[in-house]
C-alpha cells in the first residue's frame, strides 16, 4: 500500500469507526498491557486495562453495546491516551487510534456537552482565547493563594470547596497564569549575526501562558547556539487537547491556521518545547488533514521538519558544549509524548549530561507515566493523584533536589505530586538548565 492510500486509511478512522476494525482483530488479549497501563495499576480491575477497552470497543462496532452506553462511555475517558500499552504490545495494536476513533464518533453521535463545546470553540478564535486567559490571570490572586507566572498556586478556602470536582481541592498546587505570555514578551524575529539557520519556535499555548520562562529559555538557546528564531504571534493551540475529546473538526480548523503561520514564517525547521505540540505536528496533522489537496501535503511536509529541541540541538545542529556550571542533582522524567509519540528520551539526557557540575540520576521507570493525561487529571483526580503518588516516590527515592522534563502538563503534574506527598523539589523544563549554564558562561566571560 503507497503512503498516500495509508494516510487515507487511517485518515478515515476519525470518520468511520469500522476502519479500526483492523487494530481491533490485531489484540490476542495477551494481557502484556497490564503490566504497564497506569490506569489499571492504580485501580487493579480488568475493566480498566487495554485488553478490556479493546473488547468493549468490539462489541460496539458488533451492536451489541451503544457508544453513549454508560458503560462504554466510562471506559472511553477511563484513559489518558498516554500510549503505555503501544509500547508493550507484541502485536503493535494502535490503541490510541482506536480510542481517538471511538471519542469521535461519540460526539459524532451526541454532539460535545456544553462546557466542552464552549471551550473548544473559544480556541478557534486565538484574540477571543487570549483575552479570555489574561481576564483569568488577572483574577487568579481572587481565587488562588500564591505567586502567579508558572509559581506554585492553591486554590483559597471557599474555591477549595466548589472547585473539588474539577480537581481543584485546597492541597492542589497549579502554576499561575502569566499576566505578560510569551509571545507577548518577545519580539515575533529573535535574530542573531550571520544566522546559521532560520526556525520558528511553535510555543504552544502551555509554554505561552504558564512557563513563559522556559519559552524564553529555549529562545536564547537558540540564539547561542546561532540560530534565528521567528516566534508567529498568529500561531494557535496545538489541539491535542481537543483531539482527545473527539472534537476532530475543531483540530481541523486550527491545524489550518497554525500551517499557515509556520508557512509565512518562511523558515526550515519547526521547534517544540512540549511533547504533546510535538506530536500534533509530527502524527496528527498529517492524519487528520490526510485527504485535504491543499492542507495535507503541507502537513506532512512540517510533519518531517519538526523536531524537539533537544532533537535539534543534538541531532539536526551542533550543540555548542555548554561551559557554565549548573551545581544541581536532577533526575528526569519521560513524558509520554515525547517519548512515546515522537521516540524522543536520549537527547535531554544527552543536554543534561553537557551540563558542567549537573550530576543526573536516573529513577526507577523514567518513562512511567505522571498521570496527567492533559484532562485526565481534572476529570479522574482521584485516579491521577495515585499515578502520581508513585512518580513522585521514585523522584524522591533518587535524591535528586530537582526534577526535569520535557512538558509543562508533566511539569504541572509533577509540582502537584510532590507537593501532595510533602516532598517539594524544583520542577524545571530541561532545556531551562541549559539556558542557565550559557547564562553562566557569558557572566564568567563579561567578569573576566
Ligand atoms: S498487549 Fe496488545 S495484544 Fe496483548 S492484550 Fe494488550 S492490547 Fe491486546
Ligand atoms: S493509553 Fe495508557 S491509560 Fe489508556 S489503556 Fe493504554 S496504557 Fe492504559
Amino acid at each position: 500500500m503507497d503512503t498516500e492510500t495509508l494516510t487515507k486509511k487511517k485518515s478515515s478512522s476519525f470518520e468511520e469507526l469500522e476502519a479500526i476494525r483492523e487494530e481491533l482483530d490485531k489484540c490476542m488479549k495477551c494481557g502484556n498491557c497490564m503490566a504497564v497501563c497506569p490506569v489499571y495499576g492504580v485501580e487493579k480491575q480488568e475493566t480498566s486495562v487495554t485488553r478490556s477497552k479493546i473488547a468493549i470497543a468490539e462489541a460496539v462496532l458488533d451492536g451489541v453495546l451503544e457508544l453513549d452506553d454508560p458503560q462504554v462511555y466510562e471506559m472511553l475517558f477511563n484513559c489518558l491516551v498516554c500510549k503505555s500499552c503501544m509500547s508493550n504490545c507484541p502485536t503493535q495494536v494502535n490503541f490510541e487510534r482506536i480510542m481517538l476513533a471511538l471519542r469521535a464518533a461519540l460526539v459524532r453521535k451526541n454532539g460535545l456537552p456544553w462546557l466542552k463545546r464552549m471551550i473548544f470553540s473559544t480556541l478557534k478564535n486565538p484574540k477571543l482565547f487570549d483575552a479570555g486567559m489574561r481576564l483569568g490571570a488577572a483574577m487568579q490572586p481572587l481565587v488562588f493563594r500564591g505567586e502567579q507566572d508558572g509559581q506554585a498556586m492553591a486554590p483559597r478556602s471557599p474555591f477549595a470547596l466548589a472547585g473539588k470536582s474539577f480537581g481543584l481541592d485546597r492541597e492542589r498546587l497549579l502554576p499561575g497564569t502569566t499576566t505578560k505570555p510569551l509571545r507577548e514578551r518577545v519580539p515575533e524575529v529573535v535574530g542573531v549575526q550571520d544566522a546559521a539557520l532560520h526556525v520558528a519556535f511553535f510555543t504552544g499555548d502551555s509554554l505561552n501562558y504558564f512557563y513563559p520562562q522556559a519559552g524564553e529559555d529555549l529562545i536564547a538557546v537558540l540564539s547561542a547556539n546561532n540560530i534565528e528564531v521567528h516566534i508567529p504571534k498568529n500561531q494557535s493551540c496545538c489541539g491535542t487537547p481537543v483531539l482527545v475529546h473527539g472534537d476532530v473538526e475543531t483540530v481541523r480548523i486550527l491545524a489550518r491556521k497554525n500551517i499557515d503561520a509556520m508557512d509565512a514564517s518562511g523558515c526550515s525547521h519547526i521547534i517544540t518545547g512540549c511533547g504533546s505540540c510535538g506530536n500534533a505536528w509530527q502524527h496528527d496533522y498529517p492524519e487528520l488533514l490526510g485527504s485535504d489537496p491543499t492542507y495535507g501535503p503541507r502537513a506532512q511536509y512540517w510533519a518531517e521538519r519538526t523536531f524537539d529541541i533537544s532533537t535539534f540541538l543534538t541531532k539536526v545542529i551542533k550543540l555548542r558544549p555548554p561551559k557554565g556550571r549548573v551545581e544541581r542533582v536532577v533526575t528526569y522524567h519521560d513524558p509520554c509524548h515525547l517519548k512515546k509519540g515522537m521516540q524522543v528520551s536520549a537527547e535531554p539526557r544527552e543536554i543534561l549530561q553537557s551540563i558542567p557540575g549537573l550530576t543526573l540520576k536516573e529513577m526507577k521507570a523514567p518513562d512511567r507515566c505522571c498521570g496527567s493525561g492533559g484532562s485526565f487529571v481534572l476529570t479522574h483526580y482521584e485516579t491521577a493523584a495515585s499515578i502520581g503518588k508513585q512518580k513522585a516516590a521514585d523522584i524522591v527515592q533518587t535524591g535528586a533536589t530537582a526534577v526535569a522534563t520535557g512538558c509543562p502538563a508533566c511539569m504541572m503534574q509533577l509540582l502537584d505530586n510532590l507537593h501532595r506527598c510533602g516532598q517539594d523539589r524544583e520542577i524545571v523544563h530541561y532545556i531551562s538548565l541549559l539556558a542557565e549554564s550559557y547564562r553562566k558562561e557569558q557572566a564568567a566571560d563579561s567578569n573576566a
